[in-house]
């Protein structure tokens, strides 16, 4: 290690902190490496939290065994928080929320923007109320576990992934569940409404009260604590627990006055980025959930699932020490709700064409398309035909080759 390095900086110690740091050193990177988390917990797996954890069959959710960071020469920095940023000095600003005194300045040579994203309170509502949730960290859902044995109903406020994967574990836990949604079925934005009906229905043949195409006009407390959600149509459901789902802002705040370019909120917002990942900054990239890359046809993106985050990492990493940028593979993620795995590869669009290839009440498998080429695919408990898909994704594919 040379003495006048100041190594790469890593703001996060999230997923693609960890993924970057590993990708460094297994790419032969000898410099120092810091990460800076302002969680209290070392880096630890989020899809768990919806899912094994809330079950209450998991609490392993660690990303590495806690002899990993020595062993690899990897800083943790636990319960700091980068405040500021100057790209001039090659600087960071660190402060301790249990230490208001104290106030840092670290050097960088190369830093890495891996932040992730901040979940959305339910507008208007009392911050302090008791029994209502949002899930994105560790703490978070253990404090949501801790209320289920005590509970027998729950109101999960938006049908995204992580509200419809809450909704089947809180479910599968023993409580009387009712799934909230403004929208016309769950999971419309993100893959249309002819497979959001099939979730939905997936969630009602279960026992979930699903609402969909209805919002949430109040959450209605006694003594603090909720106790029912009222509807916009009128409907009043008990509620002991509420978990807000109702997506996540990209945690940028720490970017103000460091002339780092951010996404506008049309395109997603998040960091402005390239297509492999730099700043408008030298030497500054972004990774993960609140990094927005410029895709392949040069339109921006941001996403806000694991395997991007890895990919985006290794790619990151591979530049840092001085390698070519290699570009991204096909897009995958999935969501385990009940008893199934919904897989999805490609990029699908709302607004794409959609074939269902074959649906026997439960399990499915479709196809999406978009000006008569395939774009992606969606399958539940279809792990092998989604998997098969893969080759024809990678090239541009007649939807007609495929159906
Ligand atoms: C409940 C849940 C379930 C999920 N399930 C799935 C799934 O089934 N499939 C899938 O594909 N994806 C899933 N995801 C998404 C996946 O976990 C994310 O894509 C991934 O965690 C993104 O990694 P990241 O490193 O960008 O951010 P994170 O893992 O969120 O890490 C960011 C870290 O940065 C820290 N930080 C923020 N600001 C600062 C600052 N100023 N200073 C220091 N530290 C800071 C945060 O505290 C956080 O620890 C799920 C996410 C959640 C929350």
């Amino acid at each position: 290690m040379s003495e006048s390095s100041a190594g790469v900086v890593v703001v996060g110690a999230g997923l693609g902190a960890i993924r970057l740091a590993e990708n460094l050193r297994t790419n032969g990177y000898v410099e120092s490496i810091t990460l800076i988390g302002a969680e209290a917990h070392p880096p630890y797996d989020r899809p768990p939290l919806s899912k094994s954890v809330l079950l209450g069959k998991d609490d392993r959710v660690d990303l590495k065994p806690g002899d990993f960071y020595g062993e690899h020469g990897i800083e943790l920095r636990l319960g700091e928080r980068v405040t500021a940023i100057a790209p001039d000095d090659k600087t960071v600003t660190i402060e301790r929320p249990d230490d208001p005194a104290h106030s840092e300045t670290l050097r960088y040579d190369t830093l890495v923007l891996a932040t992730g994203l901040a979940p959305r309170a339910f507008p208007g509502a009392d911050p302090d109320l008791a029994g209502v949730h949002l899930l994105r960290t560790y703490d978070d859902a253990v404090a949501l576990r801790s209320e289920i044995d005590a509970a027998q109903t729950a109101v999960v406020i938006g049908a995204g992934f992580i509200g419809c994967e809450v909704a089947a574990s809180l479910f599968t836990r023993g409580l009387s569940v009712s799934l909230v949604e403004p929208a016309q079925t769950p999971l419309a934005a993100a893959l249309g409404t002819q497979i959001g009906a099939l979730v939905a229905r997936l969630h009602t043949d279960n026992g979930i009260d699903v609402h969909a195409g209805v919002g949430v006009s109040e959450l209605i407390a006694d003594a603090g604590k909720v106790r029912a959600v009222k509807l916009s149509d009128g409907t009043e459901l008990a509620a002991d627990i509420v978990v807000v789902g109702i997506g996540s802002t990209p945690v940028t705040d720490y970017l103000d006055g460091s002339g780092i370019a951010l996404a506008a909120r049309e395109d997603g917002g998040g960091i402005a980025c390239d297509t492999t990942g730099h700043t408008s900054a030298a030497d500054v990239f972004a990774i993960g959930d609140v990094a927005n890359w410029l895709d392949d046809s040069g339109k921006p993106k941001r996403v806000e699932h694991w395997n991007h985050t890895v990919e985006q990492a290794s790619i990151v990493a591979h530049q840092i020490v001085g390698g070519d940028a290699v570009t991204a593979s096909v897009p995958y993620f999935w969501s385990d709700q009940f008893d199934l795995k919904i897989q999805v590869l490609g990029s699908p669009r709302a607004d794409d064409d959609l074939h269902i290839a074959s649906d026997d009440g439960k399990k499915f498998l479709a196809y999406y398309s978009r000006d008569g080429y395939l774009t992606a695919v969606i399958g539940a408990g279809k792990v092998g035909a989604v998997m098969k898909t893969r080759p024809k994704l990678q090239t541009r594919t007649p939807i007609s080759e495929v159906i």
